[in-house]
């Protein structure tokens, strides 16, 4: 461990010099609170927002889930459930995360995506951990539970297209949820080596509207984003790019409503390993489920010690 600590890769135009291991706990408590705060305006149109909350800048629970404050949702403990197959199995194999899914979906979760269930349900009945591509898997699903795989991947990042697709093809087999799965990965990667927002920009972020012009973000507001992964990852970005900080741009992103959570959650993984765990405020850190934000906490550190071995 005391190897890795000394690792912080120094690039110019950066953010201040966090080690890897602040960053990734970071990426992991940044979505988990973006999900929290995210899921209490969970498909409410930002007008709907502003009436009830003026800003939502308050972990407060509630929602149409009716959570407690604090409480987190499908997006976080999907991605836990990952994790912890990824630290089991010592890397990231197609199987074991269909096994973690099919395990997860039994424990009774608070929510659950459709395609996610479909993906589930088709492991059951026929033991494939990978769905048949198609063209109705455009949703953010996949995205959304995609941490472990940027953790486990950092050292070797040649590996991340493979790995990327393992997980998410057990539900969510679409070219556009792939390429954004794989975009926001390397965006991880890159924000955990000290990049500035404007090399994330330049390199994962153009490569994905070089291949996919529909992800364009320039192009008008995007309030009340969907759970298209097109829509969720616009926002994202505005949000991302235009906010001067954690909190801005999160707060920013949840209020444009829509699949709030999600968006929060994915927002919140970016900027987490960017701006470093000690950017994410205090109070939302305070708010969040003790067990959640502990297992959040170690998983970072255990996966990114495997990312590195
Ligand atoms: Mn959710
Ligand atoms: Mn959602």
């Amino acid at each position: 461990m005391s190897a890795l600590t000394s690792v912080s890769v120094s690039v110019p135009k950066t953010s201040p010099h966090f080690s890897v291991q602040n960053r990734a706990a970071g990426a992991y408590l940044g979505m988990a609170v973006g999900d929290a705060l995210g899921a209490t305006v969970e498909f409410m149109t930002p007008m709907e927002i502003h009436r009830q909350y003026g800003i939502h800048d308050t972990i407060r629970g509630g929602g149409w889930l009716r959570l407690k404050p604090g409480q987190v949702t499908d997006d976080t403990t999907m991605a836990l459930a990952l994790g912890r197959a990824v630290l089991d199995a010592g890397g990231v194999e197609a199987d074991a995360a269909a096994q973690a899914f099919d395990d997860w979906m039994r424990g009774k979760p608070v929510d659950i995506g459709n395609t996610v269930r479909r993906g589930i349900i088709h492991f059951r009945r026929t033991g494939r951990a990978a769905n048949p591509a198609s063209e109705h898997d455009a949703g953010n699903g996949a995205c959304m539970r995609c941490l472990p795989v940027a953790l486990a991947t950092f050292n070797c990042q040649e590996e991340t297209v493979e790995a990327s697709r393992a997980q998410a093809h057990v539900t969510h087999n679409n070219p556009l949820s792939d390429a954004a799965t794989e975009c926001v990965i390397e965006m991880i990667h890159g924000a955990m080596l000290g990049l500035s927002l404007d090399e994330l920009h330049a390199g994962p972020v153009v490569k994905l509207l070089h291949g996919f012009p529909r992800f364009r973000f320039d192009n008008g507001r995007c309030d009340n984003p969907s759970g298209f992964i097109v829509d969720t990852l616009r926002a994202v970005f505005q949000a991302l790019f235009e906010g001067e900080s954690f909190e801005a741009a999160m707060v920013d992103v949840v209020n444009r409503g829509g699949d709030a959570d999600t968006s929060g959650a994915i927002l919140g993984m970016i900027a987490g390993a960017y701006y470093g765990m000690d950017a994410i405020p205090m109070r939302w850190l305070k708010r969040l489920d003790k067990k959640i934000r502990q297992e959040c906490e170690s998983q970072a550190r255990e996966l990114i010690r495997l990312g590195w071995t």
